[in-house]
C-alpha cells in the first residue's frame, strides 16, 4: 500500500465532519477522522483509525430497517465502481454510545467522494457527513402534522359536502355564503340559485320574526348559539320543517364575521309528531272524554288502567280502581257468568260479555255491556282491554216493557173486551181472543183488519165514526179517541159497542200506533133504557104523590081549620051551660060537662098537632148558625115549671154549632126534652143527658133520660102518628115523635131509640152537616 500524503492537518481544518477511507472494499478502513467527525459521532480517533468503517459503526439493533450498514456499503461500492461522488440523503445511521451497548438515533446527509491520483485511480474516499437528525426529526414531525392537517381538511370537506346535515355559512345580512349539498337537497334549490339568495327569501313568514330576533341576540353577544324549529319554503312551494342550530363566528378581535348554521330536515318527524298528536287527541276523545268506560286489566282481572269516564259512569275516580280486582265489584249473581266469558280469552281474542251488574259508588248496581279484547301481546297495551257501556236505562226500559207486555197479555186474556193493537206504520193489526168471543166471529176473525172493522159498523154511523177517528189522528195533541156505535155480530144483529183507544205518536206528532178496546155495551144500553123508563115512571108517580100529598095536607089543614069552629062552639056552649045551669045540675051532670069540656079541649090539641104535622117543611126560613146549647137553654125556659116540679137536671156534652134552619131543630129538641120530662119515673128526680158526635158527613145527637123506658116491641111504633103507650096519660096526643121524625127526615136524617122498660130511654138522631 502506498504511503499517502499526510494531509491530516489540512483535513482536520475542514469544519464538516469527515472520514478518510481506504477503497479497500469490503472493509473500507478508516485512515483518518477529523475533529468535527469525532465530535459529531462522539467517538475518539483511536476508536476509528485503522478500523473498518462498518466495524466502527455497526448496525443498531434498534434500527428495525437494519439497512444502515448495507446502504453505506452499496454507496461506497458504487463510488469505487463509478468513480463518482455518491450521496445519501437523510440516511438513518444510529451511533453507538461508546462504553455502552446502546445506540443513538441519528440521521445524516452523507457524501462519499473519491479522491483520485494522477492516473485516475481512486486513492482515498472522503466520507463526509452532516448530522441532520434534528432537522430530520422536525421535518418528520412537520410532515406528520401536515399530513394530519390535510387529512382533517379532507375529512372536513367530506363532512361539509356529504354531511347528512345541512351546513351553511350565512352572511350578517342573511346571504348564503357557502352551503353544502344537503341544503340543496333539503330546499330543492341548486347551489348557484341559493348563493344568490338570502335565508330570509326561503323562510316561511311565520318563522321569520323569531329568526331575526335570535340573530340580533347573537350579534349583541347575549347568546352564543340558538337552536329552534322553523319552516322553510321548498322550491316547489310546499313548506318543510327544519331544526336549526346557529352560532356566530367572530374574528380574533371579536368582530362578527358570519353565522354558521346546521340544518336538519325534520319534516317527516314533524308530520309523524302531528299524526301522533292527532291520534293522541283521538285517543283522548275516545277514551278519556267518551261515554264508554275503558279499562286495562291483567290476566287475573286486576285493574292496570281505568279511563277518567269512570267518574261519570260509576261515580268513582279512575285511580281508585288501580290494583283492585274487577270481579270484586261485579254483582254476586253475575260473577260466574262473567267469569266464564273471561276465561274464554285464551281461545278468543275478542269476547262480547252479556250485560252484568257492576257496583256504583253510591251502592247501586249499574248494568254494563262489555267487549273484552286480549291485547296482552300488544307492546303498547300489555293487558286485557275491557270496553264497557252503561245500559241500565235500556235494561230498565226493556224490563218495564216486558212487565207491561206480560200485564197486557194477562189483561187481554181475561178481559171480555176486544183488544187490538194497530201498527199504523206497518199497517198490521193484532187483536185478542175477545174479539171472536164478543162478536161470534169464530172462523172469520182471522181476517179482521181495518176494512172488516169499518164495514161492520152500522151504515148509519160508519161515516161519523170514521170521520171522528180521522180527526183524532190529525190533531197532534190528541192521544185518546172514544166512540160509541153499533157493530155487526156474526148472527146478524148489531151490538152496541164503545171503543176507547190510546194514540201513540212519534216526535213529529204523527200517529204511529193505536191500542184500544171495544166493549159490548148492549146490555148496559138495555139497562139504561129500562132505567130511563123506570125513572120516568117514578117521576110521574112522584108528581102524583106530591099532588096527593098536597091535597092531603090541604085537606088536613082545612079539615083541622074547619073542625076548630064547631069545637069552639061546643066549648063555648058547654061553658055557658056550666055557668047558667050550675045551680040546677047535680054532681053527675057537672061531671058530664067536665068530661065533655075535657074531650073538646083534647080534640083541639089533636087538631092543632095535626095542623102542625101537615105544615112540617112548608115553612122555608133562611139558614143560620145555630148553637145547640143555646137552643137547649131556650127550651129549659119553656119547661121551667116542669123542671122545677120534677127536679130535673141537665148534663150537656160538647154540643156543636150547626148551619141550619133554627125552628125545626128547636122543635126536635123541644119534643124529645118534653117527652123525657113527661115520661119520668114518679118520685125520682129527672136526669137528662144531651150530646153529639161527628160521624163522617153528619152529626149524631142523643137525648137520654132516666125515665120509665120503652119496651123494645114499641121502638118502631112510637114514631107513628097517634101511637101512644100510656093511654091514661092525659097530656099527649101521640103525634110528637111523628112530627119529630118527619122534620128529621126532611133534613136528610133519621131517628131511632134504644131503651128498655124501666131503664130510661135514649133517642138518637142524625143531622147532615150540609143539608137543604
Ligand atoms: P105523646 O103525645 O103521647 O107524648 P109522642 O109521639 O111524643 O106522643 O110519644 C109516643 C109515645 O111514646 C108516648 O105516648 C110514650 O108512650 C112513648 N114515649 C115517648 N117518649 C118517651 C120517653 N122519653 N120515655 C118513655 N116513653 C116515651
Amino acid at each position: 500500500m502506498k504511503k499517502a500524503v499526510d494531509y491530516t492537518a489540512v483535513f482536520n481544518l475542514i469544519p464538516k465532519p469527515a472520514l478518510l477511507l481506504l477503497p479497500d472494499a469490503p472493509a473500507f478502513t478508516i485512515i483518518c477522522a477529523n475533529e468535527a467527525y469525532c465530535k459529531a459521532t462522539s467517538t475518539s480517533e483511536k476508536d476509528l483509525n485503522g478500523y473498518s468503517i462498518f466495524d466502527a459503526f455497526p448496525d443498531s439493533p434498534e434500527d428495525l430497517s437494519q439497512g444502515a450498514v448495507s446502504i453505506l456499503q452499496r454507496s461506497l461500492l458504487e463510488v469505487i465502481a463509478t468513480g463518482e461522488n455518491k450521496y445519501l440523503q437523510a440516511h438513518r445511521y444510529d451511533i453507538p454510545v461508546r462504553g455502552t451497548d446502546r445506540f443513538e438515533i441519528r440521521y445524516w446527509n452523507i457524501e462519499n467522494i473519491p479522491v483520485k491520483n494522477a492516473s485516475g485511480e481512486i486513492e482515498i474516499i472522503m466520507h463526509s457527513v452532516e448530522d441532520i437528525t434534528e432537522l430530520h426529526l422536525f421535518r418528520e414531525k412537520y410532515y406528520v402534522t401536515q399530513q394530519a392537517l390535510l387529512q382533517t381538511e379532507l375529512r372536513f370537506k367530506n363532512v361539509f359536502d356529504y354531511s347528512a346535515t345541512g351546513i351553511a355559512l350565512v352572511g350578517l345580512d342573511g346571504h348564503w355564503l357557502d352551503i353544502n349539498q344537503r341544503i340543496c337537497d333539503i330546499t330543492g334549490y341548486s347551489r348557484e340559485e341559493l348563493l344568490q339568495k338570502r335565508f330570509q327569501d326561503i323562510t316561511h313568514p311565520d318563522s321569520l320574526e323569531a329568526d331575526v330576533e335570535n340573530m340580533n341576540k347573537l350579534l349583541r353577544g347575549e347568546i352564543n348559539q340558538y337552536r329552534r324549529e322553523k319552516k322553510y319554503i321548498h322550491k316547489n312551494g310546499h313548506f318543510i320543517w327544519i331544526l336549526m342550530n346557529t352560532s356566530l363566528v367572530r374574528n380574533t378581535s371579536g368582530k362578527p364575521l358570519h353565522f354558521v348554521t346546521n340544518l336538519y330536515d325534520i319534516t317527516e318527524q314533524k308530520e309523524a309528531e302531528l299524526k301522533l298528536q292527532l291520534s293522541e287527541q283521538r285517543f283522548k276523545g275516545l277514551i278519556q272524554d267518551g261515554s264508554d268506560l275503558v279499562a286495562i286489566l291483567d290476566e287475573a282481572a286486576n285493574y292496570l288502567y281505568v279511563s277518567p269516564t269512570s267518574i261519570t259512569v260509576l261515580g268513582t275516580p279512575p285511580e281508585e280502581y288501580v290494583g283492585k280486582n274487577a270481579f270484586d265489584l261485579i254483582h254476586p249473581d253475575d260473577k260466574a257468568q262473567v267469569f266464564t266469558f273471561f276465561s274464554q280469552l285464551g281461545v278468543n281474542k275478542r269476547i262480547y260479555v252479556t250485560p252484568f251488574r257492576f257496583l256504583h259508588k253510591n251502592g247501586a248496581w249499574r248494568w254494563l255491556e262489555t267487549v273484552v279484547t286480549d291485547l296482552r301481546e300488544d307492546p303498547a297495551i300489555q293487558g286485557i282491554v275491557a270496553n264497557s257501556r252503561d245500559i241500565t236505562e235500556k235494561i230498565n226500559v226493556l224490563n218495564q216493557l216486558r212487565i207491561s207486555n206480560e200485564r197486557y197479555g194477562y189483561v187481554t186474556s181475561v178481559t171480555t173486551d176486544a183488544i187490538w193493537d194497530w201498527d199504523l206504520i206497518n199497517e198490521t193489526l193484532v187483536w185478542n181472543e175477545g174479539y171472536k168471543k164478543l162478536f161470534g166471529y169464530e172462523n172469520g176473525a182471522d181476517t179482521f183488519n181495518y176494512d172488516v172493522w169499518r164495514n161492520n159498523i152500522h151504515p148509519g154511523e160508519r161515516a161519523t165514526v170514521e170521520q171522528s177517528l180521522q180527526k183524532a189522528f190529525e190533531d197532534k195533541n190528541c192521544t185518546y179517541w172514544r166512540s160509541e156505535y153499533r157493530y155487526l155480530c156474526s148472527d146478524g144483529h148489531y151490538a152496541y159497542v164503545i171503543t176507547k183507544a190510546a194514540i201513540v205518536r212519534d216526535e213529529q206528532g204523527k200517529p204511529i200506533r193505536t191500542v184500544g178496546a171495544m166493549t159490548d155495551i148492549t146490555q148496559q144500553k138495555l139497562n139504561e133504557a129500562t132505567l130511563k123508563n123506570l125513572n120516568t115512571q117514578l117521576e110521574i108517580t112522584n108528581k102524583e104523590l106530591a099532588v096527593s100529598n098536597e091535597d092531603l095536607e090541604q085537606f088536613a089543614y082545612s079539615a083541622s081549620h074547619d073542625l076548630q069552629e064547631p069545637l069552639r062552639m061546643i066549648i063555648n056552649f058547654m061553658g055557658m051551660v056550666e055557668k047558667k045551669y050550675n045551680e040546677q045540675l047535680d054532681e053527675k051532670g057537672k061531671q058530664y060537662i067536665h068530661f065533655a069540656m075535657d074531650g073538646a079541649l083534647r080534640m083541639r090539641q089533636i087538631i092543632m098537632d095535626l095542623l102542625e104535622y101537615s105544615r112540617v117543611g112548608r115553612l122555608q126560613e133562611k139558614k143560620q148558625f145555630v148553637a145547640i146549647e143555646k137552643i137547649i137553654e131556650e127550651i129549659k125556659i119553656l119547661y121551667r115549671k116542669e123542671i122545677e116540679q120534677k127536679q130535673a137536671t141537665f148534663q150537656l156534652h160538647a154540643l156543636p154549632v150547626l148551619q141550619t134552619h133554627k125552628s125545626p131543630v128547636l122543635q126536635i129538641f123541644q119534643n124529645l126534652i118534653g117527652n123525657a120530662l113527661k115520661y119520668s119515673k114518679a118520685g125520682e128526680p129527672v136526669l137528662i143527658e144531651i150530646g153529639a158526635h161527628e160521624n163522617g158527613s153528619e152529626w149524631i145527637f142523643f137525648v137520654a133520660d132516666n125515665g120509665i123506658g120503652i119496651s123494645p116491641e114499641f121502638h118502631e111504633k112510637i114514631f107513628i102518628l097517634f101511637q101512644r103507650l100510656q093511654r091514661n096519660e092525659a097530656s099527649g096526643t101521640g103525634m110528637g115523635l111523628a112530627i119529630t121524625k118527619k122534620i128529621i127526615e126532611r133534613m136528610g136524617g133519621k131517628i131511632w131509640v134504644k131503651s128498655e122498660e124501666g131503664k130510661g130511654s135514649t133517642f138518637y138522631f142524625t143531622i147532615k152537616k150540609e143539608h137543604n
